[in-house]
């Protein structure tokens, strides 16, 4: 008899799940059953800001995404799973309908954190995480005029760049020293805060939100940092990181980790053996990641589990990235902050101050341990591709050519 797969959420990650299975399932050994909390199927979430810019949603659907076709695949939009009922091996949506499994995996992603300070949800405030979302700050852009941007990290300024290029004046403002801490050390965070200052986009770094202020008409007019600075504001866009929704594990009694997300191990199970988790929403021995990358692969993992195909268990992701956020290339990889133990750092910066680049090296066995560039990112390639291995010249010269 066959046997029934319920997957709840269904965005990039557990879409990506359910493909792996129908992949691996020739013999139809499964019957999947998506539950969905959106209204549409999955959508290129990393791709939200072409949306913003004007694209069509139907740019962004994933292949796939309607099942069409497929007998073995339902999937019920907009039917968010409130409940699990693990003795009884059944979810309840919120309509009340249930649906029993023989395998659950949650993939319910992540939300974005809204930092809890007065006026944070007046009219005017907003997020970016779904098309819904986009489509009202889309409605809600006026050309011209002044937003905040609250998060000066990765998402924080993929936001900026999609309120720019609605036309509004944007300011960033970060907690943090300098823009994406994650990624960059203070040297390539402060190029990128330059250049991004000359395309106007002004960041505020090292200063924390204090509060968001209403007019008299009782939506937005402004922001109050921390050290009493005062922003105008027509519109405020919270992207100050995300928090994975671990919402169904209490019900469930399913542990989480300390900082969220479903606690799972090294193949995404769960303590219940037919409960896994996959994706944003996953603590991964006790580690959430929020990039699709680590998702796929443990929708890949989980897949060959259910198909009886186990594959290698899940392993830290390598978090070098090279992005271009409002036209300036910037990349970070592998230790990009000198934290290992007696690394150097080379480091080399124009007079204009518009390229930055740096080389951790080992400082014992000389080889590559990680490295920043902002401003130009054409030897980032090479430079990956030389971790962990001796560099083939003095680094002064190597990062001479990466300037170039
Ligand atoms: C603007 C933007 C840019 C990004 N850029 C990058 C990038 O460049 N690189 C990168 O690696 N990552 C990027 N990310 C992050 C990436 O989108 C996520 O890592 C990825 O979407 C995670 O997929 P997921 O399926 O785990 O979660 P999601 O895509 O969030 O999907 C989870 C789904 O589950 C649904 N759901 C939640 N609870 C329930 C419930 N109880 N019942 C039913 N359904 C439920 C949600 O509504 C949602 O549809 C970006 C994100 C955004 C917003």
């Amino acid at each position: 008899m066959r046997q029934v797969l319920v997957v709840v959420g269904h965005g990039m990650v557990g879409h990506r799940l359910v493909r792996e299975v129908r992949a691996r399932d020739g013999a139809g050994a499964w019957r999947v059953l998506v539950l969905a909390e959106e209204p549409r199927p999955a959508y290129d979430r990393i791709s939200l800001s072409a949306y913003a810019r004007g694209a069509d949603p139907a740019e962004l659907a994933l292949e796939g995404a309607s099942f069409d076709g497929d007998e073995h695949v339902e999937a019920r939009l907009a039917q968010p799973v409130v409940r699990i009922d693990r003795a009884a091996g059944a979810v309840y949506c919120a309509d009340g309908s249930r649906a029993a499994y023989d395998a659950l995996v949650l993939a319910t992603g992540a939300r974005p954190f809204v930092p809890p300070v007065p006026g944070h949800d007046l009219p005017g405030c907003h997020v970016y995480r779904t098309l819904d979302d986009v489509a009202g700050i889309r409605a809600a852009a006026r050309p011209g005029l002044p937003a905040v941007v609250v998060g000066g990290g990765l998402l924080g300024l993929e936001a900026a760049g999609a309120l720019t290029a609605l036309g509004m004046r944007v300011q960033v403002v970060e907690a943090a020293r300098w823009l994406m801490a994650v990624q960059l050390d203070e040297g390539g965070g402060e190029v990128l805060g330059r250049l991004l200052g000359g395309l106007g986009v002004r960041p505020r770094c090292g200063v924390a939100l204090g509060s968001v202020d209403a007019g008299p008409d009782g939506a937005v007019r402004s922001v109050t940092l921390a050290d009493g600075e005062v922003l105008d504001a027509a519109l405020v866009v919270f992207s100050a990181g995300v928090r994975p929704r671990d919402e169904l594990a209490a019900g469930a009694d399913l542990a989480t980790g300390e900082r969220g997300g479903f606690l799972v191990d090294a193949r995404c199970r769960t303590a219940d053996p037919r409960i896994r988790a996959v994706g944003d929403c996953a603590a991964v021995r006790g580690r959430c990641h929020g990039l699709v990358a680590p998702g796929y692969r443990m929708a890949e993992l989980v897949a060959r589990d259910l198909t009886g195909d186990p594959g290698p268990e899940f392993t830290d992701p390598d978090l070098s990235a090279k992005l271009k956020l409002l036209g300036v290339d910037v990349a970070g990889f592998g230790d990009a902050h000198a934290r290992t133990a007696g690394a150097l750092e080379f480091i080399r910066t124009d007079r204009d101050g518009a390229r930055y680049a740096k080389l951790v090296l080992d400082g014992t066995a000389g080889t590559l341990l990680g490295g920043v560039l902002a401003g130009d990112t054409t030897a980032y390639a090479t430079l990956r591709g030389l971790l962990g291995r001796r560099l083939p010249g003095p680094p002064d010269l190597l990062l001479a050519g990466a300037g170039q």
